[in-house]
């Protein structure tokens, strides 16, 4: 059998249609993903993780990637978690610093000006 190649998309900026909350949906390998903008530090990264919810690294052309085993050392990219709806806001102290990703340029080699 050979290597599979499954589908990624960039994320977008949507509503979710039962909280009417931002979430930024995108495909990472063929799976549709819905994540919180909230950029995560690493308390909040483990909370999230504690809850049973997946975290992807947001990456610089809006990509989602599932956080593994192999790369959740490290912290390149604002972490995401999973969106759930009704859920509580992310606390201050779960927030990883700078801008959460719902203020990144559309078009990340454009300047934010
Ligand atoms: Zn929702």
């Amino acid at each position: 059998m050979g290597q599979r190649h499954l589908v990624s998309a960039p994320a977008r900026v949507e509503t979710c249609p039962s909280c009417r909350r931002m979430v930024l949906a995108g495909m990472d390998e063929g799976l549709v993903v819905r994540a919180d903008p909230a950029n995560l530090n690493a308390y909040g990264e483990l909370a999230a993780l504690a809850r049973g919810l997946w975290t992807y690294d947001y990456g610089p052309a809006r990509e989602l990637w599932l956080r593994t085993v192999h790369t959740i050392k490290l912290r390149r990219h604002p972490v995401l978690a999973d969106h759930v709806c009704g859920a509580a806001m992310v606390p201050a102290a779960h927030r990883g610093p700078g801008p959460t990703p719902r203020f990144m340029p559309s078009n990340p080699v454009d300047p934010p000006y």
